[in-house]
């Protein structure tokens, strides 16, 4: 062991293990790409105050859990804690909105940074893949994506999963909602740290997970009793067009989620077996961000979903993904002779696009063959200087153990039809 760890609250993603995690992340994306959404990736750090301004200065993110540096030349920077901010911030630096019709439709994936306590499901360093689409109000958008995560999970074999909705409301219908909670939540019984919370963040205290203030919130009013007619029928039609599309979600009425920028639309995918981290993904409707952060209106909506959640949530249901195998063909010579015209069609297999690997470090045969049963191969070629004498090497079925003499002419094509 060296005499370093990997930092507190991350870790490392070594095979066989990360082959879940890329498989995860393809899964994610596929339906994207069929979707019109088009790739984008931004730098892992960004201007502090894209994120003080886009995300919240009153949220945890911002005042708690950012990675923030100052840069030598006095750049003041954080470690990306979320994607939305600073892909919206990309597409408006590169005038994207104005190049073509609306909505501009991204996708990333990449690795986001929170001071966080760690615990299973929580870490410093997680990695997301999320979806954006901008500049364009539209039920259809937001069901497309909402329908988009569904058929990720779906995919993946993911069965115990829920989708909670609700709707935030927005510029005209929150205000007044935000008051009356205010007011409400002013004659509770509660400590220092929530009553300032009251003023900066009043929704965010509807989601304080302590029981003491949960009983307490129980008559507390509901933003789905002061949506303006607007952010109603707006809503109706989301709900309406998922569930034409078999998407089953439930109402919560008190899902707030912890950014700022959320209007109308809001939902979030938890996961039954994951304990208290139980959100593998989560998103909404974000009208009003591009505005936050100096650009004009484009109303969009998007969704990130946690990477690291989705794997624990594939192990606790017991799924295992059906992932290609690493090596098909697995080569080991016997003698000098041997070395080069095996490793020679090592090449050629991989130009054919047969995953292929070779015996190195000069083993014996059974080190060899050790080597070839551990690389998970289909397949092995064995040749010593008898066999290339003849023309031929001996090719070797590892699971039935059963071995045959190919002409070396004809292994490459052999081995095609094998593996099919
Ligand atoms: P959020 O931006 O907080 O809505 O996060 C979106 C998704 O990212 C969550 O549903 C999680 O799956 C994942 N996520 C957020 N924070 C963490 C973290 N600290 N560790 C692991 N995954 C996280």
């Amino acid at each position: 062991m060296s005499t370093f760890k990997a930092p507190k609250g991350t870790y490392d993603l070594i095979p066989p293990a990360s082959a879940t995690y890329l498989a995860v992340r393809d899964a994610i994306a596929t339906p994207l790409r069929r979707s019109g959404y088009g790739y984008i990736e931004t730098p892992g750090f960004e201007n502090v105050e894209l994120f003080a301004r886009g995300v919240g200065e009153s949220t945890d993110i911002v005042t708690k859990e950012m990675y923030t540096l100052t840069t030598k030349g006095g750049d003041e920077l954080a470690l990306r804690p979320e994607g939305t901010a600073s892909v919206l911030r990309a597409a408006l630096e590169a005038n994207l909105h104005k190049a073509g019709s609306l909505p501009v439709k991204l996708w990333y994936s990449g690795s986001y940074y929170r001071y966080e306590r760690p615990q299973k499901g929580r870490y410093r360093h997680f990695s997301q893949v999320g979806a954006e689409a901008i500049g364009a109000e539209d039920p259809a958008l937001d069901a497309e994506l909402i329908i988009l995560a569904h058929d990720a999970y779906r995919s993946l074999g993911l069965r115990n999963f829920r989708i909670l909705l609700n709707s935030l409301g927005d510029a005209e219908c929150r205000p007044v909602y935000r008051a009356a909670l205010q007011d409400f939540l002013r004659g509770l019984d509660l400590d220092e740290d929530t009553r300032r919370r009251i003023d900066i963040n009043p929704l965010r205290v509807l989601d304080d997970k302590r029981d003491a203030v949960q009983k307490q919130l129980a008559g507390a009013p509901l933003l789905r009793d002061y949506l303006c007619d607007g952010c109603r029928e707006y809503h109706a039609r989301v709900r309406e067009l998922i569930t034409a599309q078999g998407v089953v979600f439930e109402d919560d009425v008190k899902l707030v989620r912890g950014l700022d920028y959320y209007t109308r639309t809001t939902f979030e995918f938890v996961h039954d077996g994951l304990g208290s981290q139980s959100a593998v993904g989560g998103g909404g409707r974000y009208d009003g961000l591009s505005e936050m952060i100096g650009g004009p209106a484009l109303p969009s909506v998007g969704w990130a979903l946690g990477v690291d959640r989705t794997v624990l949530a594939l192990e606790a249901e017991g799924v295992r993904l059906d992932l290609p195998d690493a090596t098909s063909v697995f080569a080991v010579p016997l003698g000098e002779e041997a070395r080069k015209v095996l490793f020679g069609l090592v090449g050629e297999l991989r130009k054919e696009g047969v995953a292929a690997d070779f015996a190195y470090g000069g083993k014996g045969l059974k080190a060899a063959m050790k080597a070839a049963n551990r690389s998970g191969a289909r397949y092995a070629i064995v040749a010593g200087e008898r066999d290339l004498a003849e023309g031929v090497v001996q090719l070797k079925d590892m699971e039935s153990g059963e071995q045959e003499s190919v002409p070396l002419t004809k292994i490459v094509t052999t081995i095609q039809s094998k593996l099919g």
